[in-house]
């Protein structure tokens, strides 16, 4: 059992407010008039109150909450009937991808424990996780064709603290986990939306400078890899900042330390390893090593969680494919702060990653791609898309042309 209220006592009043507000006018620049769909664990009660008032200062016309909870969530695992596990709230779905198509944005606080299913039968964990997918996808498909301005923050619930900071009792673990999120999500700053413009300035730089190159491939090598990730044809690398198809600047991610882009579904050869634990849906997978012939994982294993492993590999014939590389040096704030967030949120923006599934159509420089015209220049499709991370300060990373001459992007983990 948990007492949010006296857990919500323990994070900084003032910090979580500066979230909200960055969360609505840096994550989302929320337009006057526009609605907001938001999801959120209700132990993030709290942040959520905070999000909808900043949200009416801007202008919102409606904000409209979906919490989930844990206990309830179990409730289904415990006692609902077997049928319950091929099935998903479609209606739901189809009124949010209804309101994205009405120009509502979309806002997701994380914070749900991330070993709630641990204990849960997988096969019903696949199940649901498989229906889920297949009914959110006409919504997800608006937020990975960047149709809105979407953004995903965080809170630090007390489920989700316990298990970063073990050893700490409730209220410690939560004010520890608060100022985690908050320095990652650079509201310790005073004037956290100038840090922010920064920021995003950095990044673009990045992005510039290997949009410039337009590598044919990224050659990985490091202890237990040697990966090569060719790249989508007319690839756009993005990070930060980014204008969604209806001309709104947002900021996804909160925190971003990435700048990624669409790998080549059929040109990925060699073998890697992870670098970090994969925390997904409940179920902690390490050491994951893996070999691909012609983009498609052949091999697959791991020193935990193989079964899970595979049985998300076996998802659809996109799920053994890569439909995302990204790139973050070692020396980024969330890498240096030296934990494990068990969230990807978090954990993606620590090291250099790959996902395995769907690809962002937004990553090519022609925009408004059909996803035939995006299949046809590399890019994936999948019910899935997870990362895992494959960089440390032990991997170098070369840029490859199309005659395979290289070019260094990274040594030891930071940018050469
Ligand atoms: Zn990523
Ligand atoms: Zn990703």
């Amino acid at each position: 059992m948990t007492s949010h209220t006296s857990a919500t006592a323990a994070i900084d009043p003032v910090k979580l407010d500066r979230l909200a507000e960055v969360a609505v006018k840096v994550g989302l620049d929320l337009q006057p008039g526009q609605d907001l769909v938001l999801t959120a664990p209700i132990s993030a009660l709290a942040l959520v109150r905070r999000i909808a008032e900043h949200a009416y200062k801007a202008g919102a016309g409606l904000v409209t909450p979906i919490f989930s909870d844990d206990e309830l969530t179990l409730a289904r695992y415990r006692h609902a009937p077997d049928a319950s596990f091929d099935r998903a709230e479609g209606w739901l779905y189809e009124g949010m991808a209804k309101a994205y198509a009405g120009n509502a944005a979309r806002l997701a606080v994380r914070g749900d424990n991330p070993m709630l299913l641990a204990g849960e039968d997988p096969a019903k964990v696949s199940r649901a996780n498989r229906a889920t997918s297949t009914a959110y996808r006409p919504a997800l498909e608006k937020i990975t064709g960047f149709d809105i301005n979407w953004n995903i923050v965080a809170f630090p619930t007390p489920a989700w603290a316990a298990l970063v900071f073990p050893s700490e009792p409730e209220d410690i673990a939560v004010a520890k986990l608060a100022d985690a999120i908050f320095a990652a999500s650079r509201v310790d700053r005073e004037d956290p939306v100038t840090a922010w413009k920064e920021h995003n300035a950095a990044l673009a730089r990045r992005t510039a400078w290997l949009n410039g190159k337009a590598f044919h491939a990224l050659r990985f090598r490091g202890p237990g890899t040697d990966l090569t990730v060719g790249l989508a044809d007319g690839h756009k690398w993005n990070g930060g900042a980014e204008m969604a198809k209806n001309g709104i600047t947002c900021n996804p991610n909160i925190p971003t330390e990435e700048v990624f882009t669409t790998p080549h579904a059929s040109r990925v050869e060699g073998h890697v390893t992870s670098t970090k634990p994969l925390s997904y849906q409940g179920t902690l997978i390490d050491q994951i090593s893996v070999r691909f012939e012609g983009g498609r994982i052949v091999e697959a294993s791991a020193a935990r969680g193989a079964d899970v492993l595979n049985k998300v590999l076996d998802t659809d014939e996109g799920a053994r494919r890569l439909g995302e590389v990204a790139l973050v040096p070692h020396s980024s704030p969330i890498s240096q702060s030296g934990l494990l967030f068990y969230n990807t949120l978090f954990d993606e923006n620590a090291a250099s990653h790959i996902a395995l599934g769907q690809c962002y159509s937004t990553c090519f420089a022609d925009s408004n791609l059909s996803p035939l015209e995006v299949a046809s220049r590399g890019g994936n499709c999948s019910l899935i898309h997870i990362d895992w991370m494959i960089g440390s300060g032990q991997i170098d990373i070369d840029g490859l042309d199309k005659d395979g001459n290289a070019e260094p992007v990274m040594r030891q983990g930071e940018w050469a």
